[in-house]
């Protein structure tokens, strides 16, 4: 591992772009410190103690102007975020001014960071593995709470221990192999195959698990794609109304105007909902039957959940009993709605079409039965995983291409005993099995990865 003092001071903005009460400019590296005495008048902060905060200003020592009143951050190597001598000046905002103190930073010698560059540094440090460090990565992207809480389980360690813990087991059986395989008048082949059998196989049952968290992870970054369909007036854009109110929307994209299809994200008891074709709702309003059943179809195709709305106080039509069929392949909630109004529709009748699961009785109107639905849309996404760490979910594509390789390597080795290869040869699909798993975390990561991953993070972090 390289050591701290290689690296150069780095500097960047690191709170949001825009404007705000305070804006924080960040310095790591050796020349933090320095640095950043250089261009402030207060404390001399080259002899003030770590962690400690210092009231001042900013001046540009060439023009001799003072640039803004701030608080400096000082925190010495290795108790920071980055193990490197860390610098926060938090200035008064203000794009602006808070540009130029950067400029002047780069002016008095400190180089701009590179995206992601802070925390790639925390890697390379030692301070953090792959896996929190994609987590702030997630954090800065997590869309609702569920999200937020999965990522700061990673931020904790959880999945990096578990990882670990799986490569030290695979590793005590590896060396006992390599002592069997040298001390071969014990004969022990037997055995040694027989260790590697139940180790490859606890191994895999345990990435097995892992992987069956990935769709529900996958749906906490992305959102579960969920289409409200059903004929004109059952009260579609009602439910879609009652769904985006109670600060319950957490994204409404209408930037793109033009698309044809919008999506709005809501967070419902934790599980964030992305509503797709919510301009349809809108669109087939008053319009022929057909269109509706038409952009449904549309709908079906990219959707997770299916809500299907019906008019409970109408007998059904051909396009009710249309999208009956069409959805019931597909995970969905039947919801009869208009409960308040005299019921014509019911479960019986449902049930008598093939309808294996109860409807859900509501009345949009007097928001009667919403939060049933809303417990069956939880109990429907949560309900799927088994597994006891629940809070363990794997939810990038990197994590996930690797936990599906290491399963491969663990097959590889099932496959080859089974062939009754000699275990020398089995030993490297174990080996290689050890080496994909240390890539989630990190620690067989090649340089090339590395730099890739962390170039996806926001500047300044
Ligand atoms: P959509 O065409 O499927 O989007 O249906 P809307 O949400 O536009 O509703 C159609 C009509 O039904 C409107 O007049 C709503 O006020 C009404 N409506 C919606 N939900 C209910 C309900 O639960 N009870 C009653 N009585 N009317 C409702
Ligand atoms: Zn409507």
């Amino acid at each position: 591992m390289a050591t701290v003092t290689e690296y150069d001071t780095i500097t960047a903005i690191s709170t949001p772009p825009g404007e705000g009460a305070i804006s924080i400019v960040r310095l790591s590296g050796e020349q933090a410190v320095a640095l950043a005495n250089r261009v402030f008048r207060g404390a001399d902060l080259t002899q003030v103690a770590s962690h400690t905060l210092h009231y001042g200003h900013i001046i540009d020592p060439a023009a001799h102007e003072e640039l803004d009143e701030v608080m400096v951050a000082v925190m010495r190597a290795p108790k920071t975020f980055t193990r490197e001598d860390v610098v926060e000046i938090n200035c008064h905002g203000g794009i602006v001014s808070t540009n130029r103190i950067l400029q002047l930073l780069l002016a008095v010698g400190a180089r701009m960071a590179e995206p992601g560059e802070f925390t790639k540094r925390a890697f390379l440090n030692g301070r953090i593995d792959l896996t929190q460090a994609e987590s702030v990565m997630d954090l800065i992207r997590a869309k609702t709470d569920a999200a937020m809480k999965v990522a700061l389980n990673q931020l904790d360690g959880n999945l990096e221990h578990l990882i670990k813990n799986l490569r030290q087991e695979i590793l005590q059986v590896l060396a006992q192999v390599e002592v069997n395989i040298d001390y071969p008048e014990y004969d022990e082949e037997q055995l040694t195959a027989q260790m590697l059998r139940e180790k490859a196989e606890t191994v895999q049952q345990e990435i097995s698990q892992l992987l069956a968290t990935a769709g529900q992870g996958k749906i906490l970054r992305e959102g579960l794609a969920t289409a409200i369909i059903g004929r004109p007036n059952v009260g579609k854009s009602s439910l879609l109304n009652y769904l985006l109110h109670e600060d319950k929307a957490i994204v409404t994209d209408v930037a793109g105007t033009t698309r044809d299809v919008l999506e709005e994200y809501v967070n419902v008891q934790g599980v964030p909902l992305k509503l797709i074709d919510t301009a349809g709702i809108h669109d087939t309003e008053d319009k022929v039957e057909k269109i509706g059943v038409a952009r449904s179809k549309k709908a079906l195709a990219s959707a997770d959940l299916i809500i299907l709305v019906l008019n409970g106080s109408e007998p059904l039509t051909a396009a009710d009993r249309e999208l009956l069929q069409l959805t019931s392949q597909q995970k969905r909630i039947i919801v009869l709605n208009k409960a308040d109004l005299q019921a014509v529709t019911t479960q019986t009748e449902l049930t008598a079409l093939g309808v294996t699961s109860a409807p859900l009785v509501v009345s949009v109107k007097d928001q009667a039965g919403l939060d049933r639905l809303e417990t069956t849309i939880k109990t429907m996404f949560f309900g799927g995983i088994e597994n006891q760490q629940k809070d363990i979910l794997v939810s990038n594509n990197r994590q996930i291409g690797l936990l599906r390789q290491a399963q491969q390597a663990l097959h590889d080795v099932l496959a080859g005993l089974d062939a009754g290869l000699p275990v020398d040869l089995v030993q490297i699909d174990m080996t290689n099995c050890w080496d994909k798993l240390g890539e989630i975390t990190g620690e067989s990561a090649p340089d090339e990865l590395i730099t890739q991953l962390f170039s996806q993070f926001c500047l300044g972090k």
